[in-house]
């Protein structure tokens, strides 16, 4: 499908048909990019179902008790309980032969952007192991794909060895909003480090290709803005967002030491403030926090004077990049994030202003949200805005959703997922 066909509108939630368009004004129909003969496009509407999806059926409520892909979980209100039938039916995928089809291991995959990453590599049709502790990550993000004969999901934690054969690896484990990772900050460094590590001795061991998910807080709290990749970043390696920043700064080191030493073939995102469906409501970062607040009619919180800024990443945008990236050539980091830069409290606006819309259209008269100011939490940074000149001239990649298209998918996962009673 071509991202220039006239789409249909997307029917998700109840009142929710609508056209996307990109910051281009064009219609976003399919995600994914065609690049190094790598073919990554997916129908945005087959994705949205498998986030939009509800996680069960009602018993009474005459649906039949089986949602479209077969899969059986029944509530039943009347003592509280809730029953599981195995899968019987799962999305069609792509039928890549043996030689095309990929070994992929896919670490922190039960994470959000580890959620989305499955999802696509699924449907691409390869063969997907994830490996995930369910420290911030839960099996509900990708059990629509257990059972699958393509997938597998593996409980362990990366800082102990693991050994798999594979042909790729995406080293996404590690939480990653400030109040999860700093709620046991030496897990976490030894997280980056440790669990680098064993990822990277599997990875040179089965020689797979290895990507890493790295950070814009290599950049600490910049002092050159927009950062380019060459900036070698402003971290305090004390500070309560060290464990994170220098964990992830170490293990862009162990990446490129192994690329040196042992010919390990690398791939480094840094990754800037992404955000979607499946985020953890709760994780405390900027995004769900504000539209989590502002669908409870509760007072927003901006943190400071509301003047640092951030650019905000949809996650569709974010997982094209990761995947040019890992078949792309380039083993030099690459910034993946939205150029478009706001400050926390005009995000604030944007969140309340969204939230308003979709609840009119639902027919839902809510009182407008208000502002509150809380203390600054230490060495949070300034200003954020990624430089994306290399992925535009190596991936041929450019943000496509805008962040009002995004915020308002979001707002419609959650209120989905509200609905349902499942937040
Ligand atoms: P997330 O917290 O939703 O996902 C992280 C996943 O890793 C979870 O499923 C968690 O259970 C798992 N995990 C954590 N520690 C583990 C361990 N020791 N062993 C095995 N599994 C472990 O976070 P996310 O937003 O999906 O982030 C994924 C990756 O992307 C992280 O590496 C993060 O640093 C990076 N990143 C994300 C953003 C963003 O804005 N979302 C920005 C920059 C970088
Ligand atoms: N490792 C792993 N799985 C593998 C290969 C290695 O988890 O398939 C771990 C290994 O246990 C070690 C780390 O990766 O802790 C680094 O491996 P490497 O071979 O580079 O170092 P060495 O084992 O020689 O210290
Ligand atoms: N922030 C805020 N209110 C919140 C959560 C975060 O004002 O409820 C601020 C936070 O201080 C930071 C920005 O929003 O300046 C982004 O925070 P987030 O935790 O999402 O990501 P990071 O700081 O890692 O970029």
């Amino acid at each position: 499908m071509s991202a220039t066909t006239v789409p249909t509108p997307i029917n998700g939630t109840k009142n929710d048909s609508r056209v996307i368009l990109g910051k281009d004004g064009q219609p976003i129909v399919t995600v994914g990019l065609k690049r190094f003969g790598f073919d990554s496009e997916v129908p945005l509407e087959a994705l949205r179902e498998l986030y939009m999806r509800p996680q069960y059926v009602q018993a009474n409520s005459g649906s039949g008790a089986a949602d479209d892909t077969g899969a059986k979980a029944i509530y039943h209100p009347n003592d509280g309980t809730i029953s599981y039938t195995t899968l019987s039916r799962f999305p069609p995928v792509k039928f890549l032969p043996p030689s095309e089809r990929k070994r992929i291991l896919v670490t922190g995959g039960a994470g959000f952007v580890g959620s989305h990453l499955v999802d696509r590599l699924m449907m691409l049709g390869h063969e997907v192991t994830v490996l995930d502790n369910f420290f911030t990550g839960s099996r509900t993000t990708v059990n629509h794909w257990v059972g699958h004969p393509n997938f597998e999901m593996v409980r362990h934690d990366v800082v102990e060895p693991f050994m798999i054969e594979c042909d790729q690896i995406y080293h996404l484990a590690c939480p990653a909003s400030p109040p999860h990772y700093q709620y046991n900050a030496v897990k976490t460094i030894k997280t980056s480090f440790m669990g680098t590590l064993n990822m990277l001795g599997l990875a040179k061991r089965t020689k797979a290709r290895f990507l890493i998910s790295s950070t814009s807080e290599v950049y600490g709290d910049p002092e050159v803005h927009p950062q380019p990749e060459d900036y070698w970043g402003h971290v305090n390696p004390i500070g309560i967002r060290a464990c994170y920043d220098e964990g992830k700064r170490v293990a862009e080191t162990l990446t490129y030491g192994y690329h040196r030493q042992d010919n390990v073939d690398v791939r480094v995102v840094r990754i800037f403030n992404t955000y979607g469906p499946r985020m953890n409501p709760y994780d405390g970062r900027v995004v769900s926090n504000f539209i989590i607040q502002a669908l409870k009619g509760e007072d927003l919180t901006v943190y400071g004077d509301g003047t640092q800024t951030r650019s905000f990443q949809f996650i569709h945008d974010l997982i094209d990049g990761m995947i040019a990236l890992m078949n792309s050539s380039e083993t030099r980091p690459v910034n993946i994030g939205n150029t478009d830069e706001f400050s926390i409290g005009e995000f604030a606006e944007i969140v309340s202003e969204v939230v308003a819309k979709v609840q009119k259209e639902d027919g839902i008269v809510a009182p407008k949200v208000k502002i509150v100011y809380k203390p600054l939490p230490g060495d949070d940074p300034q200003r954020r805005r990624p430089d994306t000149t290399r992925a535009k001239e190596v991936l041929d990649w450019q943000p496509r959703w805008n962040v009002r298209m995004g915020v308002e998918e979001m707002v419609r996962y959650y209120k989905a997922k509200m609905a349902q009673g499942a937040l």
